[in-house]
């Protein structure tokens, strides 16, 4: 399959990134794709937080520094879609190979139908490697003068990282961003995949520990999501659809489905394990 390492990243941190990824990944899973949310950001990890697991046991930090095999560090969130957690404390990361990250993608994307990435923001190494690695990149913005403009860097690092852009997603859009969004998504020079509107569940749905799709799935930002994940599917370009939820900022009726495919959580585990019995 195409796309089916997609790694969410930005240039600027705090715009958006791990809510993207997460409610991806939510949508992705609720449309009968299996999904994995990897938590990528290893420096600023918080993935875990936003859907509600602990990160005691098993994660990321252990699979790279050779403690842990991925299947251990890989959680079941719900139907279709697991979770592979990042530990927030700093001196777990600092054991860290980031170069087994390639390892890791290599034996999810076996079992998973998608795997998406939680980047780190900015230009170091443990950014750049990711980039490579997926099969697309989701560049993360919002339409913030200076977001856009690291959006510019972490393009070029894109390509030197040897990695392609699949589009755009532009969060915390406003009505009143108007014409604006054209006027970004030309310098970019990338389509825009979705406008994620400006939303007060998306904050409140991370104190509750939940993706904003399963905590609000009416609301704007949820509904965003989810055209998010069609577009990502039906391998759209998404541009016109997206522009024009961003100057309406009115819902679309979303009575489409997923294409059916359905695999229970179980085939995931039994596809981890058969990966993990050869070593
Ligand atoms: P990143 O992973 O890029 O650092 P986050 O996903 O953690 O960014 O989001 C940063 C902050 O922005 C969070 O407080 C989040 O709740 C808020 N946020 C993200 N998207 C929206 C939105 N569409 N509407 C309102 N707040 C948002
Ligand atoms: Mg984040």
């Amino acid at each position: 399959m195409a796309d089916t390492v997609l790694a969410v990243a930005s240039g600027k941190g705090g715009v958006g990134k791990t809510t993207t990824t997460v409610n991806l990944g939510t949508a992705l899973a609720t449309a009968g794709h299996r999904t994995v949310v990897v938590d990528a950001d290893m420096g600023m990890a918080n993935l875990a937080g936003f859907v509600s697991l602990g990160t005691d046991d098993a994660t990321l930090h252990e699979v790279l520094a050779g403690d842990a095999p991925v299947k251990e560090a890989t959680y079941r969130l719900t139907e279709g879609l697991f979770a592979v957690p990042s530990a927030p404390q700093l001196e777990r990361y600092s054991q860290t190979d980031t170069e087994g990250l390639a390892v890791v993608v290599d034996t999810l994307q076996q079992a998973f139908d998608y795997v998406l990435l939680d980047v780190g923001a900015g230009v170091s190494h443990e950014t750049v490697l990711p980039l490579g690695l997926a099969d697309g990149v989701v560049l993360v913005s919002t339409p913030d003068p200076a977001a856009v403009q690291d959006t510019e860097k972490t393009l070029d690092l894109v390509g030197r990282a040897g990695g392609t852009v699949r589009g755009l997603v532009l969060t915390r859009v406003r009505s009143d961003h108007g014409t604006e969004i054209e006027r970004i998504v030309d310098r970019v020079g990338h389509p825009l995949l979705a406008a994620i509107p400006e939303d007060d569940a998306v904050r409140e749905s991370v104190s509750a520990g939940r993706p904003v799709v399963v905590h609000a799935p009416d609301g704007p930002a949820a509904e965003a999501y989810e055209e998010l994940a069609r577009t990502l599917v039906e391998g759209r370009d998404g541009q016109a659809d997206a522009a024009d939820a961003a100057t309406d900022g009115a819902g679309r009726d979303g009575d489409e489905t997923g294409d059916g495919e359905e695999a229970g959580s179980d085939d995931v585990s039994e596809a981890l394990s058969d990966l993990e019995d050869g070593d």
